[in-house]
């Protein structure tokens, strides 16, 4: 209670996000950018190795415990990509239209029309000493061409998770936010430290 995290995140909606995950356990978020802190390159080459070095280089840096993470969406059908390239698929602009039909014709240049997905978030923990825990999160089922639904973002619209009828897309945001990869990631997290 009282503690003052850094959420190690340039993203105001994640840096939100993650905030109103922290609030009922009496932790203040301060944001990686509000701190001035510099957003290091993300060099790794899995989503651990990317959410542990954007968390050590806050909590070294301002001398505070940091909490980063690190997503994307992984196809089967396309040996696990795009992965940890999930944001750089959109392009500089962003473009998810783009990089959903990107998904879609390699899939379907290999045979895949529904292909199983999963969206991979891991939240990771760093301490002003260097150390880090990691905590992964994953949320199973399969894609769907074209996208469906207006709600959400990145590659929500293409995404049925396994057991519903809904896409991220189109679902509530509460429930999406209830059954996702980040949410079970974060239930790993919290379960750790009780
Ligand atoms: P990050 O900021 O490097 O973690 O990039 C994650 C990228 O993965 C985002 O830009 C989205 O494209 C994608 N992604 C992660 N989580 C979700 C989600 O819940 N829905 C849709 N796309 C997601």
């Amino acid at each position: 209670k009282g503690e003052r995290l850094i959420v190690a995140s340039h993203n105001t909606g994640k840096v939100r996000e993650i905030g109103a995950l922290l609030r009922p356990f009496g932790i203040d978020a301060v944001s990686a950018g509000d701190l001035g802190l510099p957003e290091p390159e993300e060099t790794g080459a899995t989503f651990e190795e990317n959410a542990e070095l954007k968390a050590r280089a806050a909590a070294t840096r301002a001398k505070l415990p940091a909490l980063a993470d690190d997503s994307g969406l992984c196809v089967d059908a396309l040996d696990g990509a795009p992965g940890i390239y999930s944001a750089r698929w959109a392009g500089p602009d962003r473009n998810f239209k783009r990089a959903m039909l990107a998904v879609e014709a390699q899939c379907k240049a290999n045979g895949a029309e529904r292909p199983h997905a999963y969206f991979v978030c891991v939240l990771s923990i760093a301490w002003p000493d260097g150390s880090a825990t990691s905590f992964r999160g994953e949320a199973h089922g399969r894609l769907v061409f074209p996208g469906r639904g207006v709600r959400g973002f990145g590659y929500d619209p293409i995404f049925l998770p396994d057991g519903r009828g809904a896409t991220y897309g189109e679902m509530d945001p509460d429930l999406k936010h209830s059954i996702s990869h980040r949410a079970d990631a974060f239930r790993k997290l919290t379960a750790a430290f009780a």
